[in-house]
C-alpha cells in the first residue's frame, strides 16, 4: 500500500510507491551537536523511522541519510565553555545522540556524514553558483542571491518573513544581505571557531549549502522525501531548494515531509531557549518503548504538549497492550481466541499507517485487542495457530519499533 501523506510543500495529498526494486531515497536534517537532545528531535527522528519501517514491512528498501552538523557557532561557544576544540565537543555530542537514538529503537541511517567533511564538496558548489551568477560577495562573505531564481515553486519566503520575523533558530537574520531571503555560504572566521581554506580567504560556509552538499553526494537529486521538523522550512528548506534550484533546475526534493513541535507551557521545546525535557531526562522517569509510544499517541502533524503525567498514562497502555498480545502466544488451548481477529485488526494497522502515518489510531487497534482478548476470557491463541499469530504481531512490533513479543523480539526489521 504505498504511503499518502500531506506534502509540506504543496500542502496537497502526495503518494509514495512501497514496490519498486530502487530504494526510496531519504534525507533527513540531523541534528546540530552542542547539547543533549530533547524530546522534541527525538519526536522528528521518530516520524522518519516509522516511515521507514513502513516502507520496510511493506518491502520497499530505504536510502537514508542523515548528516550530522558538527560546525556551527552555538557548538564553538560551548566549546570555548568546556575549553574542548569544537571537533571534540560535536564528536562526544554526536556519539551521545547515537546512542540515545538506539536505546528508543531508531535504526541507525545508512550513512550519517558530518558537515565538516564536507567542506570541500561545498566550496565547489559554492564557485559554480558564483559563476552561474547565483552569488554576491559582501564584506568578505558570500551571500545567495535569492532574487536570481525566477522558478516560485518553493516553500513561501513572505509568510515566514511576515509571520515569525527572526525564527528560533535565529538564523535567518543577515544585517549585510541585500534581500531578508539570502543567506550566508561563506563566511570569514578564525580560530577557535571552525576555519578552512578557500578562494575567498580563510572561513566557513553556511548552514544550507551543508545539507545540499551532503545530499547531492549521497543520493541523486530530486530525492525522494526530505524532511525534519518543521521549524527547518524556513529558512533551510526553503534555502536549499534555492541551491538546488540554481544548480540544477530542480527542487532538492520530490516530496517534503515535517514533524509538528513538542510543546512545553504551549512553547516550542528548544535547546535555545531551556525550555526542554531531554531524552535522557525523560528515559530516567519512563521506558524507552513506554516513551515511543507516547509520542505516537499524536498524529506528527499536531503540536504534543509534553506532559510527564500523559507520558506515564502512555506507558501503561503500552504495558497493558505488550502483555495482552505477548500473552495470545504464551499459553496454547485448543480453544483459544481466534487468528481471524488480528488478521482483521493487521489490515486496518496498515491502513491506518498508509494513511498520513495515523500512529493515534494504530494504537487504538491495538488497545480494541486488548479489551477484546481480555473480554474473550480465552487464556491465547488456539495451538494451530500461533505461527499465524507469531507473523502477525512480529510485524507489528518490527514496524512500530516496539518489542510487542518481549525484549529481542524482533522489533528489528530483516
Ligand atoms: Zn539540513
Amino acid at each position: 500500500m504505498p504511503l499518502v501523506f500531506k506534502d509540506t510543500l504543496t500542502q496537497r495529498q502526495s503518494s509514495l510507491s512501497t514496490v519498486g526494486k530502487r530504494p526510496l531515497e531519504m534525507y533527513v536534517c540531523g541534528p546540530t551537536v552542542y547539547a543533549p537532545s530533547h524530546v522534541g528531535h527525538l519526536r522528528t527522528y521518530l516520524l522518519f523511522d516509522l516511515t521507514k519501517r513502513y516502507f520496510l514491512s511493506q518491502g520497499r528498501k530505504v536510502h537514508h541519510i542523515q548528516n550530522i552538523t558538527d560546525f556551527e557557532d552555538k557548538i564553538t561557544h560551548q566549546a570555548l565553555a568546556e575549553n574542548l576544540p569544537w571537533s571534540e565537543l560535536s564528536h562526544r555530542e554526536a556519539s551521545d545522540f547515537a546512542r540515545l537514538m538506539a536505546k528508543v529503537g531508531i535504526l541507525p541511517p545508512d550513512r550519517m556524514p558530518l558537515s565538516s567533511e564536507y567542506v570541500g564538496k561545498m566550496i565547489d558548489l559554492i564557485r559554480r553558483l558564483e559563476r552561474r551568477g547565483f552569488a554576491y560577495r559582501r564584506n568578505g562573505s558570500i551571500y545567495f542571491d535569492a532574487s536570481k531564481v525566477t522558478e516560485t515553486r518553493n516553500f513561501s519566503a513572505e509568510d515566514f518573513l511576515t509571520a515569525h520575523a527572526v525564527p528560533e533558530s535565529g538564523r535567518v537574520a543577515e544585517p549585510e544581505a541585500n534581500d531578508p531571503r539570502d543567506f550566508i555560504l561563506w563566511r570569514p572566521s578564525v580560530e577557535p571557531a571552525p576555519v578552512w581554506d578557500s578562494p575567498w580567504g580563510r572561513g566557513m560556509p553556511g548552514w544550507h549549502i551543508e545539507c545540499f552538499a551532503m545530499a547531492s553526494d549521497n543520493m541523486r537529486l530530486p530525492m525522494d522525501l526530505h524532511g525534519g521538523g518543521l521549524d527547518l522550512i524556513f529558512p533551510h528548506h526553503y534555502a536549499e531548494n534555492l541551491i538546488s534550484l540554481a544548480l540544477t533546475n530542480k527542487l532538492i526534493a520530490r516530496n517534503f515531509l515535517h514533524s509538528a513541535f513538542v510543546t512545553m507551557d504551549a512553547r516550542k521545546m528548544a535547546k535555545s531557549t531551556g525550555n526542554l525535557v531531554t531524552i535522557e531526562e525523560a528515559l530516567g522517569q519512563i521506558c524507552p518503548w513506554g516513551l515511543r509510544y507516547y509520542l505516537m499517541t499524536k498524529s506528527y502533524e499536531e503540536r504534543l504538549e509534553f506532559s510527564m503525567y500523559e507520558a506515564h498514562q502512555a506507558e501503561e497502555s503500552w504495558q497493558e497492550d505488550q502483555a495482552a498480545l505477548s500473552g495470545l502466544l504464551a499459553t496454547g488451548g485448543q480453544s483459544g481466541y481466534p487468528v481471524e481477529r488480528l488478521e482483521t485488526a493487521s489490515k486496518e494497522f496498515y491502513r491506518a499507517l498508509a494513511s498520513n502515518l495515523e500512529t493515534p489510531e494504530v494504537l487504538n487497534i491495538l488497545h480494541e485487542l486488548t479489551v477484546d482478548i481480555r473480554r474473550s476470557g480465552t487464556s491465547g491463541i488456539a495451538r494451530g495457530e500461533h505461527r499465524a499469530a507469531r507473523k502477525i504481531l512480529t510485524g507489528w512490533g518490527t514496524t512500530l519499533g516496539l518489542p510487542l513479543l518481549g525484549e529481542n523480539s524482533g522489533s528489528e526489521p530483516h
